[in-house]
């Protein structure tokens, strides 16, 4: 069964709008379906150490993915596209999350959803607020 989830997406290292493209053709490579993409804003990073600022967009999509598979696969992306952990909210090539998935409210370690930062969080509101 389909399902349709909402993504954010944020870049602050290197090329980053070459990044969100290349984070949306993997994601169809992976067969999911894109099926509206907000406008790019570009944020001031919010907590977390100093850095660059980010390039933050929101994505809906349909997926016949469960949650945590498609999880996995964001974290996927997330690691052949190089991101490096380093200290957390730090600096990062590419930033995938499950916003909201199919309505559902999910609170296992690993994986919550509503994703539970993002009602402070006007990067991820504004674009999300377009394509809802
Ligand atoms: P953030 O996205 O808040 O800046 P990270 O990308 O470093 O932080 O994510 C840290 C962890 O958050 C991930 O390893 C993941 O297991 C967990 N996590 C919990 N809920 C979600 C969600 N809804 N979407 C993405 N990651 C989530
Ligand atoms: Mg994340």
């Amino acid at each position: 069964m389909t399902q349709v989830s909402y993504l954010g997406v944020g870049s602050n290292l290197g090329d980053r709008k070459k990044n969100i493209r290349r984070a949306l053709s993997l994601l169809k490579a992976g067969g999911i379906k894109i099926e509206k993409i907000s406008r790019i804003y570009e944020t001031k990073s919010q907590g977390g150490p100093a850095q660059g600022k980010y390039l933050n967009a929101a994505l809906k999509i349909k997926t016949s993915l469960p949650p945590f598979s498609l999880l996995k696969y964001l974290k996927k992306i997330e690691k052949d596209m190089g991101r490096e952990k380093t200290v957390r909210f730090g600096p990062r090539t590419i930033d995938l999350d499950i916003l909201l998935y199919a309505g559902k409210t999910i609170k296992k370690k690993g994986l919550v959803v509503p994703h539970p930062r993002m009602f402070e969080r006007d990067f991820v509101l504004r674009p999300l607020r377009e394509i809802i």
